[in-house]
C-alpha cells in the first residue's frame, strides 16, 4: 500500500503518556504483527540508495529494532548510539532535550572511521532533539550523515523541519499530524 495505510491503523495511540498532553504513538503494536514489521523495513529500505551509504546508525532503544533488521537485509555495519553507562569502551556522548525531559546518548569513539556515510533511523521523530543529538554525536567522529529514516514523524513538532535546517534529509512512512 503505497501510502502505508495498513501499517499506520497498527500503531496504537496512547493519550496522555508518558504525562499529559503527549499523545504516544506506541509501534510495539506494529512490531507484534510479523508480516507488517517486514513490510515496514521493506518499504523503509525502498526509500534510500543502499549505496548511498556504509552504516547504519540506531538509537536506543527501538531505533535498534529498526536498524538490526536493516543492517540484516543489507548487509550493512551499525553504530549503536546508546543510553549512558552501557558502552564498555571509550565513549563520547551528548545531552539534549526531549519531548518529555532530558537524555544523553553515547557512542564509542573508534565506531566510525572519518569520512564514512552514515544512515541515522529511528521509529519516531518528535521534536527532532534526539535524532539532531544523535546527527551531532556522528558527525563530532567524523560520519558525514545526510539522511535520515523513520516509520513514525510528527510533522507539527517540526524535528523533520530542524533535520533539513541541519543538511538532513529525514523521510517517514507515515506521519501523524495534530500531535
Ligand atoms: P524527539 O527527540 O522529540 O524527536 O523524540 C524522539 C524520541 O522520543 C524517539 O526515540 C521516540 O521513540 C520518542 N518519542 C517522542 N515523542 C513521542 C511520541 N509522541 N510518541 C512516541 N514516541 C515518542
Amino acid at each position: 500500500m503505497a501510502n502505508n495505510d495498513d501499517l499506520r491503523a497498527l500503531v496504537r495511540t496512547i493519550p496522555d503518556y508518558p504525562k499529559p498532553g503527549i499523545q504516544f504513538r506506541d509501534v510495539s503494536t506494529l512490531l507484534l504483527d510479523g508480516p507488517a514489521f517486514r513490510r515496514t523495513i521493506d518499504r523503509m529500505i525502498a526509500l534510500i540508495d543502499p549505496d548511498s551509504f556504509d552504516l547504519i546508525a540506531g538509537i536506543e532503544a527501538r531505533g535498534f529494532i529498526v536498524s538490526a533488521a536493516m543492517s540484516y537485509a543489507l548487509e550493512k555495519g551499525k553504530v549503536m548510539l546508546r543510553k549512558p553507562g552501557k558502552l564498555p569502551g571509550k565513549s563520547v556522548y551528548i545531552d539534549y532535550a526531549l519531548e518529555y525531559g532530558t537524555d544523553r546518548i553515547e557512542m564509542h569513539v573508534d565506531a566510525i572511521r572519518p569520512g564514512q556515510r552514515v544512515l541515522l533511523v529511528d521509529d519516531l521523530i518528535a521534536t527532532g532533539g534526539t535524532a539532531m543529538a544523535a546527527v551531532q554525536l556522528l558527525r563530532g567522529q567524523g560520519a558525514v550523515v545526510d539522511r535520515a529514516l523513520f516509520i513514525v514523524d510528527l510533522p507539527d513538532l517540526g524535528g523533520a523541519q530542524k533535520l533539513a535546517a541541519a543538511g538532513v534529509e529525514a523521510t517517514a512512512l507515515m506521519a501523524f499530524a495534530g500531535d
